[in-house]
């Protein structure tokens, strides 16, 4: 560590650091770049962007959901599927916040989970709304809920007026983004839209092996959202499975995936690091947007996959890890 601070110097611009441990990471990256060793042997945190590096796709939730998750599991099937593993890990806004300091992220995107009884979203929308308001430099949140709860708009509307800056991760567990799903998403789409706020939705891979939380949704369904809700900024998870691939067709679909953005979400687990470049060439290099899914994938682990194997230059990696997401919520 003795020769870091000389050699990166001409580098540093303070402002960035919010504290000692990011500025730590920096220095780590800096050495690692020129093949120094840490002399505590830990693996390196890999900061690869001088801009500012936003998360856009992270879980949080509130103690009692953490300390007491299986109280939940008999009213909301879908939660079990994803959090019966006492491996799936579920943190707070404290623990997201110090993952950030230490791997370099300067603002994370936060949400809970599209519960199906306002007896449980108006809460966790609650401890978002005041995870925002506690770390307003840190965290940006957005609102979840399931689209086919009666009161479902009127929470979006809660929400968007007490600080939130738009929807998601809204998820259709167990039924795929069918058209009764497009019909409940209509009326949340046009508060969106009306208030110039994203939306995110989860999507997977129609095809692959199977995990808990892999959902029925395929390929036309998804054209079907991004066809019905083209104005909307439409924010596809997890790669948007795959659907920016007829980006190259020459009818129709170009024009859906218009205002359609892509999360990386989970892409260590499910994809070789080769995709980030041909979702540049194809989708887009201003429409993919880190997102980590953390805690699932600490946000190093992607640094290290987009520096060391994607194939992309530093100012795409920029885009990618923070300039995308700044524009897409009015940051700039
Ligand atoms: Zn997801």
């Amino acid at each position: 560590m003795a020769q870091a601070p000389a050699r990166c110097e001409r580098h540093i611009h303070f402002s960035r650091f919010r504290s000692l441990s990011s500025l730590q990471t920096y220095y780590k990256w800096e050495i690692y770049g020129s093949k120094f060793v840490d002399v505590l042997n830990k693996p390196y945190q890999i900061a690869i962007a001088s801009n500012m590096i936003i998360d856009f796709h992270t879980h949080i939730f509130p103690k009692d959901i953490r300390e007491n998750r299986e109280k939940y599991f008999p009213s909301e099937p879908a939660f079990r599927l994803l959090y019966d593993s006492p491996k799936s890990k579920l943190v707070g806004a404290k623990e997201i916040v110090a993952a950030m300091d230490d791997q370099g992220v300067d603002r994370s995107v936060v949400f809970g989970f599209p519960w199906k009884n306002s007896d449980i979203f108006k809460p966790q929308n609650d401890y978002i709304m005041a995870a925002v308001a506690r770390f307003p430099d840190r965290l940006i949140g957005l609102c979840c809920f399931d689209p086919f709860s009666k009161a479902a708009a009127s929470e979006a509307r809660r929400c968007l007026e007490g600080g939130l800056a738009g929807i998601g991760e809204i998820a259709f567990y167990q039924s795929g983004i069918d058209d009764a799903a497009l019909d409940k998403l209509a009326p949340l789409m046009e508060i969106c839209l009306d208030k110039d706020r994203p939306f995110l939705i989860h999507t997977n891979e129609p095809v692959g092996h199977m995990y808990p939380g892999k959902t029925p949704n395929t390929l036309k369904q998804i054209d079907a959202l991004a066809a019905r809700f083209s104005r909307n900024k439409i924010v596809l998870a997890h790669w948007g499975a795959g659907i920016f691939f007829f980006n190259l067709l020459k009818k129709d679909v170009k024009d859906h995936l218009k205002n359609v953005y892509f999360d990386t979400a989970a892409s260590p687990f499910l994809y070789h690091p080769e995709i980030y470049r041909y979702a540049v060439e194809i989708a887009g290099g201003d429409k993919i947007l880190f997102g980590s899914d953390f805690p699932l994938i600490q946000p190093a682990r992607y640094f290290e996959e987009l520096k060391k194997t994607s194939g992309l230059s530093k100012a795409q990696i920029e885009s990618i890890c923070g300039t995308n997401a700044a524009k897409l919520l009015n940051l700039l």
